[in-house]
């Protein structure tokens, strides 16, 4: 499986310490995400940004709204780094972004990129002096910035001039259209302001999001072809559970494969009780799906069918997968390189032991009417059969020892 050509984009370094995050270029496609706690809540926040980094975001977002949560950030900051958790942090504002940089110097240091939304740094002769004050601060503590464009709240000054100009065509465009090009018009006329402005283009992302999976990958095809900075995809306000994860998958999958898109974000609405972690799971699993990177071994497993008559295969299955899933921050310290183990967790022997055979370690659980024997292929190769009640421990063990291996 080979991940496609990507389109070569300049590099952005998103930085915390000794913790580099290379963004476009030659990086790999990176996974972000975002809090939902209040920032102003510092301790609630930090184990939030921990658990998200844990499970693979490589930066994490929160929201920075109010003096309180400017000056929060700071303290968030010396937490994370007190436990060992040097993920960068990436300030979310909008409306009031530029004082809150200029009046709270140790926030604006803390983060290690700003997300500035143009649709709302201010509106008519305040516009461009609020935008700098912003672009001043990445400049002077060496920030990376996503100028990140939301359809939702859309430049209406630009929308507007937009509109007129189209009124004017001989040949209007489809309204569609020039909202489209009201987004990638405003991305790109505010990277080419802060770069005016001082910042380095090399220190600037940009996102266009929208929440239509088709309009999200016409929007990104054009931005792509008309610059080179780096791209954040990710379909904004993508929904809840299935739909949010299916429709995230559909319109990233398309735009990764065309080799757009330097990080991505899956913005799941969580369902009571569902943990934050969820949207990084799925972007994980969309890359690596894609072929483009490995974060944790891959549990292949059939769906099961008539021919398995208790759950043990499924239990087996998820609790591999969560077992794995859970060694992962250890393992990548200790292993580097355990992320493209590949392991089969079959239901019976019809395509058990060919499963295997392709897996670094896979076993098939006996089917209904089958000898009550589980082969284990380790290596492509048969190496045991399990049997008994304690299938599952055993297997198990024999993964981990794998891994140390
Ligand atoms: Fe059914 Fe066996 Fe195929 Fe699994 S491997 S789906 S249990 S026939």
């Amino acid at each position: 499986m080979s991940a496609p050509a990507a389109r070569r984009s300049r590099q952005a370094r998103v930085v915390w310490g000794d913790r580099v995050v290379t963004v476009g270029g030659d990086a790999p496609v990176r996974i972000q995400s975002m809090t939902n706690t209040d920032t102003v809540d510092a301790i609630e926040t930090a184990i939030q940004i921990r658990e998200l980094a844990q499970a693979g975001s490589e930066m994490v977002r929160i929201t920075v709204n109010t003096p309180e949560a400017a000056a929060a950030v700071p303290y968030i900051r010396e937490q994370l780094d007190r436990m060992g958790e040097n993920v960068p942090l990436v300030g979310d504002f909008h409306y009031n972004g530029h004082r809150l940089l200029t009046e709270f110097p140790d926030c604006a240091q803390a983060l290690s990129k700003y997300r500035i939304n143009p649709g709302n740094v201010g509106k008519g002769d305040k516009r461009d002096k609020q935008f700098g004050q912003m672009i001043e601060a990445a400049a002077r503590y060496d920030k990376a910035v996503r100028i990140g464009v939301n359809w939702g709240s859309l430049d209406q000054e630009l929308l507007a001039s937009l509109m007129d100009e189209n009124n004017r065509r001989a040949q209007p465009w489809d309204p569609r259209q020039v909202m489209y090009e009201a987004l990638i018009t405003s991305a790109i006329d505010s990277a080419r302001l802060a770069e005016s402005m001082g910042l380095s283009g090399n220190q600037i992302i940009l996102s266009c999001k929208v929440s239509g999976v088709q309009d999200l990958i016409s929007v990104y095809r054009e931005l792509s072809r008309r610059c080179d900075y780096a791209l954040h995809l990710g379909l904004t306000e993508a929904g809840m559970a299935t739909k949010g994860t299916v429709a995230s998958t559909a319109a990233l999958a398309v735009l990764l494969q065309e080799g757009i898109g330097d990080t991505i974000r899956v913005s799941l609405t969580p369902q009571p009780g569902e943990a934050r972690t969820q949207e990084v799971v799925v972007a994980g699993e969309i890359l690596q799906s894609l072929g483009m990177r490995m974060f944790v071994p891959s549990v292949t497993a059939c769906p099961g069918c008539g021919r398995t008559t208790s759950t043990t295969f499924q239990e087996l299955a998820k609790r591999i997968d969560d077992h794995l899933r859970a060694q992962m921050p250890v393992w990548r310290l200790r292993y580097p390189g355990v992320e493209a183990m590949r392991v089969a967790v079959m239901g019976c022997i019809v395509n058990g032991p060919g499963e295997s055979k392709h897996a670094d370690i896979g076993i098939s659980l006996p089917g209904n009417g089958e000898a009550p024997a589980a082969p284990v292929f380790i290596d492509g190769e048969k190496a045991m059969t399990l049997r008994g009640d304690n299938i599952a421990e055993e297997f198990h063990a024999i993964v981990d020892q794998y891994v140390q291996r």
